[in-house]
């Protein structure tokens, strides 16, 4: 599912002299994540013309492990598209908030992400390295996801001074105290620990 807002501002050289006034703004409620695919022929027509894109949208199925950014979750995404020889190029921002549990204590966690985007979409693109141009078709969408998953934090905390739990009887050491005695050390870390590694 995708729901979205959409703020679009047409700064095409092309364009502005025809039907699209400056500050064009469009705002339109869809169903369909395939809505993130822009038709871009009029920037294909000349080198240099851009289109800034300001959106809102939200996106499922966005998730490594327990991480996740969540299906209602806004997914904030300011772009500046340009017209190289080699393609389109999108630059700018994209910026949603992750959630997932603590890596230590195992309580509910979750924080920003703020990813700056500069890629290329070329008719001919290079798997893993550009985005395709289907035509006059820009899909912004493997752009987002891949921005997104790659930006989920792998050791998600609560905040970065979380106790964790006592190894020994559980207990939430954000929440209680216990006496448990200091955590017993692997004889195979202890060995390692043993080395001065300075010399
Ligand atoms: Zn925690
Ligand atoms: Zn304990």
């Amino acid at each position: 599912m995708c729901v979205w807002l959409v703020r679009v501002q047409l700064s095409d050289p092309v364009t502005l002299n025809q039907s699209h006034p400056i500050g064009h703004i469009e705002q339109v409620t869809m169903s369909e994540p395939s809505k993130l695919r822009l038709h871009v022929g009029d920037l294909l027509k000349r080198f240099g013309s851009q289109r800034s894109i300001s959106e809102a949208i939200s996106l499922d199925d966005l998730s490594v492990g327990a991480t996740r950014v969540p299906a209602d979750a806004e997914i904030a995404i300011q772009l500046q598209l340009e017209r190289i020889s080699e393609g389109i190029v999108a630059r700018g921002a994209v910026s949603a908030r992750w959630a997932s549990e603590c890596a230590r204590c195992l309580q509910p966690a979750s924080g920003p992400m703020f990813i700056s985007v500069d890629e290329l979409f070329e008719s001919e693109a290079v798997a893993g390295e550009t985005y395709p141009l289907e035509g006059e078709i820009l899909d912004l969408e493997p752009l987002i996801r891949d921005a997104l998953v790659l930006e989920l934090p792998q050791a998600p905390m609560c905040r970065v001074d979380c106790e964790g739990l006592c190894p020994e009887c559980g207990i939430d050491r954000n929440l209680q105290t216990c006496t448990c005695a200091p955590e017993h050390l692997d004889p195979r870390w202890a060995a390692l620990q043993s080395l001065d590694l300075d010399q």
